[in-house]
């Protein structure tokens, strides 16, 4: 292993968790709070460092083009204007590392980082660290927090270790990092991945079981296998041509759970449109204009767990170009969806 014995740990940002009608079928909820942190895939995240030496800069940037690489139909995009900015970077040395998860960094007030790293990036630790960072900000959990890793801690070694050097936690810090579970429900799959980039090393002592950890545990380091299935399959590349959403053309659809579709839209006339769903599916639907090569964000609506359909109401101009994007939470009593505009 080239990575020494004795590291810092991601201090994960508390997540926002969706408050949800209590009449909700289990398994609606469940949906909603698997993708409700998540990004409609074709965002462009802008990203902009609050300070940091060039290289460590570099290093997160090649952490971004990492990602993107997989290939992933999300954008990375670095903007020198912080008011630009849903992902601000810091390198406070003093803060440890950590990011917000998901779509939860669009509520952060743009005066506030939402992402830090607070040790050196150039080293293969410091790399899987941006990476994981990174991670968070693409809507992923930790790893060992996973109930199907099926991990047994020794507690109050963990709470020695991490209230001590390198990390000075606090045990409500450790408990919410490294004990605490994600409810079963609420994670994707029912496999743990011990070489995921979102999963944490462990020095002997801590992990009781399983017992081949004992000695410790040490992902491989990088994005593993699956890191990259997952993101393949929920951020897929897409086509850059798009089907075109004419007005008043309704337009039916049969998603899937975290499945989306995506319409271009070309006004001919310029005035204010409703764009909306139908049915009783829940989704997020966000609208992007194409300026120059790139999709900036115009309006979004969210309608999970509630009665409503999603709606955006917003003036478009002849001649410009449009995105719209729906992502699926929970497909309805139906399983059918439709969209329109006009
Ligand atoms: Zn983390």
């Amino acid at each position: 292993m080239s990575q020494p014995a004795v590291r810092p740990h991601c201090d994960l940002k508390p997540q926002s968790v969706p408050l949800l009608r209590p009449d909700l079928t289990p398994g609606r909820a469940r949906l909603i709070r698997l993708l409700a942190n998540k990004w409609v895939n074709g965002t462009v995240l802008h990203y902009w460092f609050l300070d940091g030496p060039e290289a460590q800069r570099q290093a997160v940037r090649d952490a971004f083009k990492e990602w993107k690489a997989l290939p992933l139909g999300l954008q990375f995009v670095e903007v020198t204007d912080r008011s630009e900015s849903e992902v601000r970077i810091g390198f406070d040395q003093a803060d440890g590392s950590w990011s917000y998860i998901g779509r939860d960094v669009l509520g952060i007030p743009a005066t506030d980082q939402t992402m830090n790293f607070g040790w050196d990036l150039t080293d293969d630790y410091g790399h899987s660290t941006a990476l994981h960072e990174i991670g968070h900000t693409l809507g992923l959990p930790h790893e060992h927090q996973n109930p199907f890793a099926g991990i047994v801690w020794n507690e109050e070694q963990v709470y020695t270790y991490f209230t001590g050097s390198p990390n000075f936690w606090s045990r409500d810090q450790t408990k919410h990092n490294v004990l605490d579970k994600i409810a079963a429900a609420d994670v994707e799959g029912s496999t743990w991945d011990p070489d995921s980039v979102m999963e944490y090393w462990f020095p002997a002592g801590l992990i009781q079981q399983p017992a081949q950890y004992q000695g410790g545990l040490q992902p491989a380091g990088g994005l593993s296998t699956e890191d990259k299935t997952w993101a393949r399959k929920f951020y897929p590349a897409q086509d850059s041509t798009l089907p075109i959403l004419t007005p008043f053309e309704s337009v039916s659809l049969s998603l899937t759970p975290g499945q989306q579709a995506d319409y271009s839209l070309e006004p001919t006339e310029s005035r204010t449109y409703q764009l909306s769903t139908f049915g009783t599916a829940d989704t997020v639907l966000v609208l992007f204009e194409k300026v120059g090569d790139e999709l900036r964000f115009v309006a979004g609506d969210d309608d999970s767990g509630t009665d409503r359909n999603a709606t955006l109401s917003t003036k478009l101009f002849a001649g410009r170009h449009y995105v719209a994007r729906l992502r699926l939470y929970w497909a309805g009593a139906s399983g059918q969806t439709a969209l329109m505009y006009w």
